[in-house]
């Protein structure tokens, strides 16, 4: 990207050049929700594993095996489930349930089965929606032994009574627990870690389009000059965080920013839920971002329900993660349901969400702290040809204004980011001033300032 300013464009570009530079239609990340979206997903297993190897073949993730039986915190890691069919078949045989059309038509998780039941028997085992009568329930059974079948409402109508056969051919066993986890060094150890779970069947919305943003997200962050080091997890919901979070208690301390990922790729609008520390600099960043792009999006309060969240924002833990989706979970209709499909998320709002997250990780590479080294009265901008050299900005009036912002306020204790918030201004544009304003030695950058990255 050619910009008037004269600074030096690095042979990698940074993440901000690579916005401007790439344009996004969000198709290749529709393909990938399109290729996952038939696995037999759950917490362990099969579905799981081949999730991961699909996300292999795009960015070199590593995948880890945790033994069932394995501690990890409060938890144990469960026996892994294989599910290879399922069905309940009438009289003559015909099955009017069949895992075979949908993989959600069997509880996830259920143990294995093979009996015959009359109809009132078999009922407190299937779970309908009558409100939703053509749509299939998502339900699981884990870390409790039980099996059952979910259906349509008309299905469930159309069972007349008598005896039905119930086979669930499925097996749990001492297997293990898989994630998957990529990391992309930057020049700083200082981490954003990324998370999006990993474990629904055939649910789009809910799980895929987490997964398969991020996996394009860091397809494109590979190849950009980063400070930070940026993490990427793919893990089972609940019990993957913990399991990733026990074995790496280690380095948690290098994590200064964190984002759960899911419900991305749906018509609804952004809605931001805050870290359990509120004001963290990742709170900051991503409202600071939305404020600008998509200044009708909804700030959430932090509470301890939702996605993994729960988990890096645990009082042990404490870790400035918040959580950043369109609808969130149990809040647009089809949540949990077979209408969660490739109908319901589209390629447009998949890449609006993909740059959204680009953006905060640009805002927090751009987010540096400085001092002004001319501080006495306003220092003589048009004897440096400063104003001379805004001709390549779309907004002159905002750059001239981020240019007094930055000097005003840059005494090294402020970053980029605090100034952004004070100023209203977009921190592209701040980051534009700094940098005319470093060149011409105006602003000297602090080492370890406010908000700043260490070694
Ligand atoms: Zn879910």
């Amino acid at each position: 990207m050619t910009r008037s300013t004269g600074r030096v464009v690095p042979a990698h570009p940074d993440v901000r050049s690579h916005l401007a530079s790439h344009r996004y239609t969000g198709d290749e990340i529709y393909a990938l929700v399109s290729r996952l979206y038939p696995m037999c997903r759950s917490i362990t297993g099969a579905g799981l594993r081949e999730t991961l190897r699909v996300i292999q073949e795009i960015i070199p993730i590593e995948i880890h095996e945790v033994a069932t039986g394995t501690t990890v915190f409060d938890w144990k890691i469960p026996k892994e489930w294989a599910i290879r069919d399922a069905y309940i078949a009438n009289k003559s045989g015909a099955r009017v349930v069949d895992f075979q059309q949908s993989n959600l038509h069997v509880v996830n998780y259920s143990c294995p089965v093979d009996t015959t039941l009359s109809l009132n028997e078999l009922e407190p085992r299937l779970h309908s929606l009558p409100d939703a009568p053509d749509w299939i329930p998502y339900r699981t059974s884990y870390y409790n032994e039980d099996w059952g079948f979910c259906l349509t409402q008309n299905q469930r109508d159309g069972m007349a009574d008598g005896d039905y056969r119930v086979v669930i051919e499925s097996e749990l066993f001492d297997g293990s627990l898989s994630y998957g986890e990529l990391c992309i060094a930057g020049t700083s150890t200082d981490e954003i870690i990324l998370f999006a779970h990993c474990c629904h069947p055939s649910l789009c919305n809910d799980n895929l389009s987490g997964v398969a943003m991020l996996t394009l997200l860091a397809k494109a962050i590979s190849t950009v000059r980063l400070r930070h080091t940026i993490r990427f997890v793919f893990a089972p919901a609940t019990i993957g965080s913990i399991t990733w979070l026990s074995r790496n208690q280690k380095t948690l301390q290098n994590i200064r920013a964190g984002l759960v990922a899911s419900v991305l790729g749906d018509a609804g609008k952004f809605r931001y839920k805050l870290s359990g520390q509120d004001d963290a600099l990742i709170d900051r960043a991503s409202t600071h971002v939305l404020e600008h792009r998509y200044p009708d999006f909804e700030l959430l309060e932090f509470s301890p329900w939702g996605y993994d969240e729960r988990q890096f924002c645990s009082p042990g833990i404490d870790l400035p993660v918040g959580r950043l989706t369109r609808s969130p979970n149990g809040e647009y209709p089809e949540y949990h349901t077979s209408a969660d499909d490739l109908d319901l998320v589209a390629p447009q709002y998949l890449a609006e969400s993909f740059e959204v997250y680009l953006e905060v990780i640009g805002c927090l590479e751009a987010n540096r702290t400085f001092v002004n080294t001319s501080p006495q009265g306003e220092p003589q901008l048009g004897r440096r040809g400063l104003y001379g050299k805004m001709g390549g900005f779309q907004h002159i009036e905002d750059i001239k204004l981020a240019m007094l912002w930055m000097l005003n306020q840059s005494n090294g204790q402020r970053s980029l980011l605090d100034i952004a918030q004070r100023s209203k201004l977009p921190w592209q544009v701040l980051d534009d001033a700094a940098r005319m304003l470093e060149e011409n030695q105006l602003l000297r950058e602090v080492a370890n300032g406010k908000d700043g990255l260490g070694q």
